[in-house]
C-alpha cells in the first residue's frame, strides 16, 4: 500500500493561522514582533530564502527589515550592525543569512547575536538550553519536524527514531528534541557502516543528508514515518529531497514531499520564535 502524503501545505496554514491571530493580539496591546534578517553576499539561493522569509512576515503580521550588505563587508561593520540590531526594541529577532563570505567568522557573527534574539537558535546559550531541556528557544527546522509528527497524530514516546545526519543545524538538535518527546533516538552519519541495517529498524526516519534521493524503499521498515528534510536543486532545476520519494513510498506509512512540507514549516517555526521573543520582551516589560 502507498504512504500517506503527509499535507504540509495544510499543516503550515493552519499553524500561520494561529500565529497571525497571536500577533494580532499583541499589536491591540501596541506591540507589533519585528524581526531583522540580513543577507552578506549575493548568493541567489540566499536571496530567495531571505525574500521567502520576508514575505511570510508580512503574511502573518509581523514586521520585518532586510540589510543587504555587500559581499565585502568586513566582520566588524556586520558586528556593530548586530549590535544596533540588539539594541533596538522594535527588533525581536535576528537572523544573520547562513552561509556568510569567507572572510567573515561565522562563529564570531552568532556569539554577537543577542541569545533573547537568536531566533535560529544558533547561539551557544540556546543550543546547551536545548541540550539541558531548559526552556527556551527551538532550532527551526528540527521544531518543525517535531510539530509534522504532532499534527498529524504520530505519538513519538517509546518510537526508534532514527537521524540520519549529525549537522548543528539539524541532526544534533533533531536527535535531542526527539529525545525530550521520549523517542528512543539513533543517529547516523558518514562513517556509519551497514546504515540500511539500523533505518531499517526506525519508527520514525528523519534524513537530514544533503543528498539527493539517497534513502529508497530497501532503508525504510514498512509504515515508517519518513521525514525528508533535503533540499537539493538537480541539473533540471527542480528541488529534490534526500530521499527517493517514489521508492520510499512504496514501503512508508507517512513520508513528507520535497518541497512543500520541511522547508515552509522552517519559516512558519522561525515566525514562531520571532512572537515568542516578542511575547517574552512584553512580558519582562
Ligand atoms: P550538512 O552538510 O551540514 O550535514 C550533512 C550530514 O549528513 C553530515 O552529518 C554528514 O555526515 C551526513 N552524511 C553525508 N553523507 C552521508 C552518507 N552517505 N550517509 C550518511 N550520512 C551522510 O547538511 P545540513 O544538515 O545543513 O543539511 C542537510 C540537508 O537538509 C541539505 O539538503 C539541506 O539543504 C537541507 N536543509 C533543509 C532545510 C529546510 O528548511 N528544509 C534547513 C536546513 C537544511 P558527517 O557529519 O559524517 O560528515
Amino acid at each position: 500500500m502507498a504512504a500517506e502524503r503527509i499535507n504540509g501545505k495544510q499543516i503550515v496554514a493552519e499553524i500561520r493561522e494561529q500565529i497571525s491571530q497571536e500577533v494580532q493580539s499583541l499589536k491591540d496591546k501596541g506591540i507589533q514582533p519585528g524581526l531583522a534578517v540580513v543577507l552578506v553576499g549575493d548568493d541567489p539561493a540566499s536571496a530567495v530564502y531571505v525574500r521567502n522569509k520576508a514575505k511570510s512576515c508580512a503574511d502573518v503580521g509581523i514586521h520585518s527589515e532586510v540589510y543587504r550588505l555587500p559581499a565585502e563587508t568586513s566582520q566588524s561593520e556586520l558586528l556593530q550592525l548586530i549590535g544596533k540590531l540588539n539594541a533596538d526594541s522594535h527588533i525581536h529577532g535576528i537572523l544573520v543569512q547562513l552561509p556568510l563570505p569567507a572572510h567573515i567568522n561565522e562563529d564570531a557573527v552568532i556569539d554577537a547575536i543577542s541569545p533573547d534574539k537568536d531566533v535560529d537558535c544558533f547561539h551557544p546559550v540556546n543550543v546547551g538550553n536545548l541540550m539541558i531541556g531548559k526552556p527556551g528557544m527551538l532550532p527551526c527546522t528540527p521544531a518543525g519536524v517535531i510539530e509534522v509528527l504532532k499534527k498529524i497524530g504520530i505519538s513519538i514516546e517509546g518510537k526508534h527514531a532514527v537521524v540520519v545526519g549529525r549537522s548543528n543545524i539539524v541532526g544534533k538538535p533533531m536527535a535531542m528534541l526527539l529525545l525530550r518527546e521520549n523517542a528512543t533516538v539513533t543517529v547516523c552519519h558518514s562513517r556509519t557502516p551497514n546504515m540500511e541495517e539500523i533505518t531499517k529498524q526506525a519508527d520514525i526516519l528523519v534524513v537530514a543528508v544533503g543528498r539527493a534521493q539517497m534513502i529508497e524503499a530497501r532503508h525504510i521498515k514498512p509504515g515508517a514515518v519518513v521525514i525528508d528534510v533535503g533540499m537539493n536543486r538537480l541539473d533540471n532545476g527542480k528541488l529534490t529531497g534526500d530521499v527517493h520519494y517514489d521508492d520510499a513510498a512504496q514501503v512508508a506509512g507517512y513520508i513528507t514531499p520535497v518541497p512543500g512540507c520541511v522547508g515552509p514549516m522552517t519559516i512558519t517555526m522561525l515566525l514562531q520564535n520571532t512572537l515568542q521573543a516578542a511575547k517574552n520582551k512584553a512580558s519582562q516589560a
